[in-house]
């Protein structure tokens, strides 16, 4: 705006007087910004120097740097664009606060009065000092689980033991077992009073495992993550009398999860999944794996390197 009218103001004092080019424009600039049309250009600038010493320090920068003014707003510009980026984000996590409070929560565990025991781990300080060993015990034995299924552990989620009803809603959406949250922070497992148990937290655990190296993609179908979760949790048998041909039925939540069938598709899932690591152990996952994070289909590589074996 301010360079529009310098171009136009043809019938300035400062281009009529004998000072340097950059003076003339300086001037000019000057005259536009204190209003001194009338008067000559050596004088404008007294008269702007004047008018500049009462000016607040960033209309004096402003002054005495004209190139510096479209820096300035490109500046603002920025800072403007990086306010609006912030501003969204900060929208978006209270909207999903809103929606759903509890993974916040359990992010936010460090700000609680939950209590770390060891690193990762929180307990919450109303458990008994005894029912709290039996639950690091679990932990570890649990861990042990893990490596039936794989031969390290890659995950490192930050798991959390709740039991009062304060803490389940805050924490658990009133689930008293478990329940794990995948966030772009990592994953957050909460486990309640009735999932105090080995065969709970292993299956748990796992499911974060498989999460952590299929690079926390749903890479797999659901009734291949909880089948492979139930190897680990020993609540489940094996029943060869299942009908396993419909298995692809149960790949999405909705048809898994549906209240009147998911106790029997648990049963189906473990069944078949223990079917298929029955042949082909460890190796045979790990080649599942790495041939998903690859951008092969599950359908095919499942059946092909169970075909290999
Ligand atoms: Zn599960």
């Amino acid at each position: 705006m301010v360079l529009a009218q310098l171009n136009n103001s043809r019938s300035s004092p400062c281009l009529r007087e004998e000072i340097s080019e950059a003076e003339a424009f300086l001037c000019e600039y000057r005259l536009v910004l204190c209003g001194g049309d009338g008067i000559s250009g050596r004088e404008c600038i007294l008269v702007c120097e004047k008018k500049i010493s009462r000016t607040s320090r960033l209309n004096r920068s402003i002054f005495n740097n004209p190139k510096g003014a479209t820096g300035m707003m490109k500046k603002r510009k920025k800072k403007f664009i990086i306010a609006a980026i912030l501003f969204i984000f900060l929208m978006l996590l209270v909207g999903s606060y809103m929606l759903n409070p509890q993974p916040v929560h359990a992010m936010m565990v460090d700000f609680s009065s939950m209590e770390e025991r060891v690193e990762h781990v929180y307990v919450e300080p109303d458990i008994p000092v005894n029912m709290e060993d039996m639950i690091l015990n679990d932990l570890t034995q649990s861990k042990e689980r893990i490596l039936e299924v794989f031969d390290g552990l890659q995950a490192n989620p930050t798991i959390l033991f709740v039991q009062s009803s304060k803490a389940l809603e805050k924490y658990a959406q009133n689930n008293r077992t478990a329940q794990t949250y995948y966030t772009y922070w990592g994953h957050y497992i909460v486990v309640g009073p009735d999932g105090f148990n080995e065969d709970v937290i292993a299956h748990e655990l796992l499911h974060s495992e498989l999460r952590t190296r299929l690079m926390n993609k749903d890479k797999v179908p659901v009734w291949f993550d909880e089948g492979l979760a139930t190897v680990v949790d020993h609540r489940y048998l094996r029943d060869e009398s299942l009908n396993l041909d419909h298995i692809n039925d149960l790949s999405s939540r909705d048809a898994f999860y549906e209240p009147s069938q998911v106790k029997e598709n648990y049963e189906i899932a473990h069944s078949e999944v223990v079917r298929w690591f029955g042949i082909v152990g460890k190796s045979g996952l790990m080649e599942l794996i790495e041939g998903l994070n690859q951008g092969g289909t599950f359908n095919e590589l499942y059946k092909a390197i169970e075909s290999r074996r």
